[in-house]
């Protein structure tokens, strides 16, 4: 079941295991149960502190990891190998006693909540922003008796995903209720849990010397480049990582030759933690105004000052604005072909969108779907030759050029899309599960209104030292009117906000 490297990577894991582990497991005589009873022997067969034992658990196949004489309460439905191995590892460790990589502010937080809470994850295997989840309710379980969770593979549950109408993982349940479905930390969970920061948590700050509205690559450069000045120094974001998190392999990030987008954001994170940064992190910022001070204020209410402030809120996916499209999001509406194509399979889909990125999901899809279409507006397709002719090499993909999508349409999921051709005015249909929407990005800044200039884009004009036409007030990266979006430049950016601001606190009469 497991190869000689990850056995090797396992075996020295499993050394750091504190006490006993029972495993309790529930399987049937199919194939996947099979191989689930092989996983778990091979893995007591690893340490003598991991038991094994059968049990009639809630699904077959499926094995909770537990303290000896105390159900933890975390199962996992399916086999966690592939993106999920990391999570039974550190479930095991957990559950034998190692402590989670968690601040003491949350661990407390998850320990002070009240009451029954039994969450379900449906997640696939392939899909890298479900790990990040499944290891978060984990931790919970393991330090809340009241918190249980259940991982669900998409793929070994077919019937229970398609009664339930999931169309993109993660999607989390809480008390057998929709709760979530996405990307998220433990902070994400415990805020739409409701016990999240309020406005009284920021009503005791001094004002910044530099404060950084976004967390990306963009704004961690630009908090280090502060910090390092020995000034002080906040970064808010809303999501911290922005949009590496979702981004699969990175080859072009100079001096390392291959990354996951969600290994990045982990290096940033810890990087920036490196220095005396305030981080506040799940906060929304929603007006800037300049006084004498810069003034953000947040969704909660609470407004934090700064001397000076470098915007770099990013880019989040461009929406296609018809019908169909925000109703059926998550219902086969879909965004992220890594994450939410498994649940796909054997289906028939459509990609909006004929760049890079739509035809690179188109080829993906290709190998999971039944069938392909790819809508393109304009009369050819934009992305690069190589992609063109590796799609129209595969017999299961259509291009459908010149082309205006017009509606999403379904019931309680997607079931069509309807296009008119350009040409002749003709209104076509095509009926299928999913669309996948990948016609580029839009920055993040219409909560700046006219607080700033910005260009027709939305994004924010800036001069060669990344200053906007307010005083004090910068720009990097994605939300800044620059010709390239890329993470390397958006962290050459950054630090070039972050000098500027430096120079202008030294230049200017606002004292450092
Ligand atoms: C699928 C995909 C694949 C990609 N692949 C590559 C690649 O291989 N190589 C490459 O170089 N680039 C790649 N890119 C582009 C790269 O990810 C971006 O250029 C880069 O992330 C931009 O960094 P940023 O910091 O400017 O913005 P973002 O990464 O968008 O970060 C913005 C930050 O601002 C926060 N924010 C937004 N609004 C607010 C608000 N109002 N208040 C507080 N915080 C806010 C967000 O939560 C986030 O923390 C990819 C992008 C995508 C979507």
């Amino acid at each position: 079941m497991l190869d000689a490297n990850i056995k090797a990577q396992l075996a020295q894991y499993l050394e750091m295991m504190e006490k006993e582990v029972q495993l309790k497991i529930s399987v049937g005589s199919d194939k996947v149960s099979q191989d689930m009873q092989e996983l778990v022997d091979e893995l007591a067969s690893m340490s003598s502190l991991i038991k094994v034992e059968k049990a009639e658990l809630e699904r077959t196949p499926s094995f909770s990891v537990n303290r000896p004489g105390e159900d933890t309460g975390i199962v996992f439905a399916g086999i966690p190998l592939g993106h999920e191995f990391t999570s039974l590892v550190l479930a095991l460790l957990h559950v034998s006693g190692r402590a989670p990589k968690v601040d003491e502010r949350v661990i407390e937080q998850v320990k002070n909540i009240e009451g029954a809470h039994h969450f379900e994850s449906y997640i696939s295997l392939s899909c890298q922003n479900c790990p990040e989840v499944v290891q978060a309710l984990n931790i919970m379980s393991v330090l809340n008796p009241g918190i249980t969770h259940t991982m669900i593979d998409g793929a070994a549950f077919k019937d229970e995903v398609e009664n339930k109408n999931i169309m993109a993982v993660p999607t989390v349940y809480l008390n057998g209720e929709p709760f979530t479905s996405g990307r998220k930390t433990i902070e994400e969970i415990l805020a739409e849990m409701g016990s999240g920061p309020d406005a009284s948590d920021f009503e005791d700050k001094d004002p910044f010397d530099v404060l950084v509205v976004g967390g990306g690559p963009a704004g961690a450069s630009a908090a280090i480049y502060a910090a390092r000045k020995g000034i002080r120094t906040g970064i808010i974001a809303d999501r911290f990582g922005g949009q590496i998190l979702d981004t699969a392999a990175i080859e072009n990030f100079i001096s390392v030759n291959r990354t996951e987008g969600p290994k990045l954001a982990a290096s940033l994170e810890e990087h920036v933690k490196e220095y005396d940064i305030d981080i506040m992190n799940l906060q929304t910022a929603k007006r800037l105004k300049k006084k004498d001070l810069i003034e953000i204020e947040l969704e909660n209410g609470a407004v934090l000052k700064s001397k000076t402030v470098i915007l770099s809120t990013g880019a989040r996916w461009r929406n296609i604005g018809v019908p169909g499209e925000a109703e059926f999001r998550n219902k086969g509406v879909a965004y992220c072909p890594h994450c939410d194509g498994p649940l796909f399979e054997g289906k028939d889909v459509a990609v909006v969108g004929g760049g890079n990125s739509g035809i690179e999901a188109a080829i993906d899809l290709a190998g999971i779907a039944n069938h392909v279409t790819v809508l393109e507006f304009a009369p050819e397709l934009k992305a690069d030759a190589v992609l063109q002719e590796r799609l129209n090499s595969l017999p299961n993909a259509t291009v459908l050029t010149n082309v205006q999508t017009k509606e999403i349409t379904g019931t309680d999921k997607v079931d069509g899309v309807t296009y008119t051709n350009r040409d002749s005015g003709e209104e076509h249909r095509i009926e299928l599960d999913g669309v996948f929407i990948q016609i580029g990005l839009v920055p993040n800044t219409d909560w700046l209104g006219d607080s700033v200039e910005r260009n027709r884009f939305g994004e924010i004009v800036i001069d060669k030292k990344g200053a906007t036409n307010v005083p004090g007030v910068f720009a990097a990266g994605d939300c800044a009117d620059e010709p390239y979006k890329q993470i390397i430049i958006s962290m050459g950016s950054g630090a070039t906000a972050s000098l500027s601001a430096f120079d202008y606190l030294v230049r200017s009469k606002v004292e450092v």
